[in-house]
């Protein structure tokens, strides 16, 4: 058999360019890298509810990949492949500091900051995933499917996870309130859930964890303006097209 031959231009993608990182704004206008986001399913007891899913009993977690992120000044581009996508407001957590099996009272050490996003997903496909016990990565993972407003500093709430985790935040659909979270009403809390994500997998800076949605999800349209914001967080707004 011929040996391949190894030509010296094949890897001329290798540029300095290329191993730059996605970023994404701080709320002071500096630029912060991003890692995997990871999500948590079904942390809401009134959300449970609405899409008569059942409480396992332990953390729901799927990971998108850093293309799922836009920020302000970008839009959301209806994915071709669904029709019936829809909008879920969440708690972010920015992870400042890695880690692995990291242990509840050490969680506020690793957080960098926090923003409110959404978790964009493709119900219809999700249902039939769910179905055929199939993989959420289309229904949750497409492109833009996590717009995310700055990242704030966690010393801006005086690294006071009781706060993080007592957070108001909601969604405005075309200037009607449509989803309001109460972080208190969360079934498994932002340490719980960082120390859970980290047994599984190792934290790195820039992963974001997108903490579970609370009730009021629905359908987006296009030509749709979405706003959110929470305690802390000022409101930001994006557009469906
Ligand atoms: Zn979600």
């Amino acid at each position: 058999m011929e040996k391949y031959s190894i030509d010296p231009s094949s890897f001329d993608f290798l540029k300095a360019e290329n191993f730059l990182r996605k970023t994404i704004k701080a709320i002071d206008g500096r630029l912060l890298p991003v890692s995997t986001v990871f999500c948590v399913g079904q942390n809401y007891v009134k959300h449970i509810e609405e899409l008569k899913s059942i409480n396992v009993g332990k953390p729901l977690i799927f990971i998108k990949p850093p293309t799922s992120i836009i920020e302000i000044g970008q839009d959301i581009q209806y994915p071709s492949f669904s029709s019936q996508v829809h909008h879920e407001v969440e708690i972010a957590i920015y992870i400042g500091k890695g880690g692995k099996n990291i242990e509840p009272v050490d969680i506020p050490e690793h957080i960098g900051g926090f923003a409110i996003a959404l978790d964009l997903t493709c119900r219809d496909i999700q249902s039939e995933a769910k179905k055929n016990q199939g993989p959420w990565a289309i229904s949750k993972g497409f492109d833009g499917s996590s717009p995310i407003s700055p990242i704030y500093p966690f010393s801006f709430v005086k690294n006071d996870i009781t706060k993080l985790n007592q957070m108001h935040f909601y969604l405005k659909k075309n200037n009607d309130t449509v989803q309001n979270g109460d972080g208190s009403l969360m079934i498994f809390p932002i340490t719980t859930l960082i120390s859970y994500i980290s047994k599984h997998f190792t934290l790195e800076v820039g992963d974001i964890i997108l903490t579970g949605t609370p009730e009021g999800v629905g359908p987006i349209e296009k030509g749709d303006t979405l706003s959110f914001g929470g305690d802390d967080v000022e409101e930001v707004s994006f557009v469906v097209r």
